[in-house]
């Protein structure tokens, strides 16, 4: 029988002790937050998702070159004298299109060492951390702001002086001797074996 009642005892000193703790817990200050509602504060320099401003992009490829991870891929046109693509927000010309600008944020390792090459400081990290995506795809950024109707203009426009310079490259220089018939070789007018 005093088993029986020091058993119901030992029940009742645990429960209290138990109890003494989460007291003195309810009047300590949390240090939890009721995250997503609530969310901390990031710090100044936090690294987070990329964000590039196309407007002041010249396709100059610094940031990619510096990416230890290949996640940013980058394609120009030259554009011909006769366009002004105009300047940047720091008054850098423009001398390229820029129709891809894409950043694989899956394979991004946040390092920020493409920051600060930058010469227009348009590409930047932000403080957004919540981009979750159920599709590995939706991770690919395509930053490029160009329409395929304005990429293939930019390539047309492009290709006609390209193809006046390769023609003027191929010409012969006036004044310059033929060039040398290598020895043995026959004329299409020769049979072979016949001689010059
Ligand atoms: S933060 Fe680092 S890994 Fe991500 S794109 Fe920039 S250089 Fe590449
Ligand atoms: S370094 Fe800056 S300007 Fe150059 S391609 Fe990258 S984002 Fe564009």
């Amino acid at each position: 029988m005093g088993r029986y009642f020091k058993n119901i005892w030992d029940g009742i000193v645990t429960v209290l002790i138990g109890m003494k703790v989460t007291w003195r817990h309810l009047f300590t200050p949390a240090v939890t937050i009721q995250y997503p509602t609530v969310k901390l504060k990031l710090p100044e320099r936090a690294r987070n998702r990329l964000y590039v401003n196309m407007d002041d992009c010249i396709g100059c490829d610094q940031c990619s070159m510096a990416c230890p991870v290949d996640c940013i891929t980058i394609e120009t046109i030259k554009s011909t004298p006769d366009v002004d693509l105009g300047l940047t927000s720091v008054g850098t010309k423009k001398r390229l299109y820029v129709p891809r600008f894409d950043i694989d944020i899956a394979k991004c390792c946040y390092c920020g060492l493409c920051v600060p090459p930058c010469p227009t400081e348009c590409i930047k990290m932000t403080d957004v951390f919540e981009f979750s995506e159920y599709e590995r795809s939706n991770l690919i950024y395509n930053f490029a702001t160009m329409t395929t109707a304005e990429i293939d203009e930019a390539k047309a426009k492009l290709a006609a002086p390209e193809k006046e310079q390769a023609e003027k490259k191929a010409a012969p220089k006036p004044g310059a001797p033929a060039a040398a018939k290598p020895a043995g070789q026959a004329t299409p007018a020769q049979k072979p074996g016949e001689k010059a």
